[in-house]
């Protein structure tokens, strides 16, 4: 066993004093310390000895075991700083180079607007609500007043997913889900996606509106003209005349479309505004109260309005953009000049 000892406290003084690097030092390691290596072996055979001689025997060839590894740790220390100090020869870092600079995005055009109409709404005492993009037949249409025969299907051509099923062609359907969830008074703002089958220079399959509604005892077409003028000259500006059209809603009664004077020519007559002056900015009108019936509203006691804008129509006068698809095709030349 001391013989045994001996040869090998030699033959790995020798090997590690031909060891060349990290890696042939981690060779030696292994072979002699590892598991399956010599010194394992030799505890081993230490069962084969008389028990008297055990001890002794045990304690040398932990003696010897340790000193290995200590040299072994050393030199692997030797080695690793050698290393490091070659890639520092190496890679020579100029501290006084300026750093990257990470690109910053902004926000989506779309997004700004978004932003801005939520901000004037709340400011007018409004919150938020949201509804699904997946609607029901029912809550698209039915309960605001448009039963399945009703012509003004037609305006808003619509993706069904199902016969009763189909994605939201407006934002309107949040005010049924609203309504029939709290009783009034209510003030909402209902931002979203909404969907048409419709593609070309003004329309595009997905886009965003935003739908308010407000229902309270007394509440008249005086407070609607009010909410809406306040909320399209904090919007385009307090020197923008805007107008009040009758029209035709199904869920409203009565109904208007609201103008603002043309942002391009200022009411002179262009080819934006087809020579008008104006510009078809909104449609809104009092709550029609077939639409109440659906939501368990007293239509004797009260009355509400409600109004709903499309954003990127809002957006393309806002910055003078002419074609919409420029919103989503997420070119960077055309995003970050806002
Ligand atoms: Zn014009």
């Amino acid at each position: 066993m001391t013989e045994r000892l001996e040869k090998l406290e030699k033959e790995i003084s020798a090997e590690l004093k031909g060891a060349a690097g990290k890696q042939d030092v981690l060779g030696i390691k292994t072979k002699y310390l590892g598991r399956k290596g010599e010194f394992a072996s030799l505890i081993k055979d230490l069962a084969n000895l008389p028990p008297p001689d055990r001890r002794q025997a045990g304690e040398a060839i932990n003696r010897v075991k340790k000193k290995a590894e200590q040299e072994i740790a050393k030199l692997l220390e030797g080695f690793q700083d050698e290393e490091k100090k070659q890639r520092l020869t190496r890679e020579k870092l100029d501290v006084t180079l300026p750093g990257r600079r990470e690109r910053l995005g902004r926000t989506h055009p779309i997004t700004q607007v978004l932003d801005e109409v939520i901000d004037i709404s709340t400011g007018l005492g409004f919150e938020i609500a949201e509804g699904p993009e997946v609607e029901l037949d029912y809550y698209n249409f039915e309960a605001l007043n448009i039963p399945k025969d009703h012509p003004a299907r037609d305006m808003q051509d619509t993706f069904y997913i199902a016969p009763d099923v189909c994605l939201r062609t407006h934002t309107s359907p949040v005010q049924i889900r609203v309504m029939e969830k709290h009783p009034p008074p209510v003030r909402i703002i209902a931002p979203g996606t909404v969907y048409r089958r419709d593609s070309d220079l003004t329309h595009t399959p997905m886009f965003h509106q935003v739908e308010g509604f407000m229902v309270d005892e007394g509440i008249n077409f005086g407070h609607l003209k009010g909410v809406l003028t306040h909320f399209l000259k904090r919007l385009f500006g307090e020197d923008r005349d805007i107008r009040f059209r009758p029209s035709f809603f199904p869920f409203t009664e009565p109904s208007a479309e609201v103008d603002i004077q043309c942002v391009i020519c200022r009411g002179s007559g262009c080819r934006v505004c087809k020579e008008s002056g104006w510009l078809e900015i909104l449609g809104c009108g009092m709550i029609h109260p077939e639409v109440f019936r659906f939501v368990n509203y007293d239509a004797e006691k009260f009355t509400g309005f409600a109004f709903g804008l499309g954003i990127e129509r809002i957006a393309m006068l806002k910055f003078g953009i002419d074609d919409i698809r420029l919103f989503f095709e997420n070119d960077v030349r055309f995003l970050e000049q806002f």
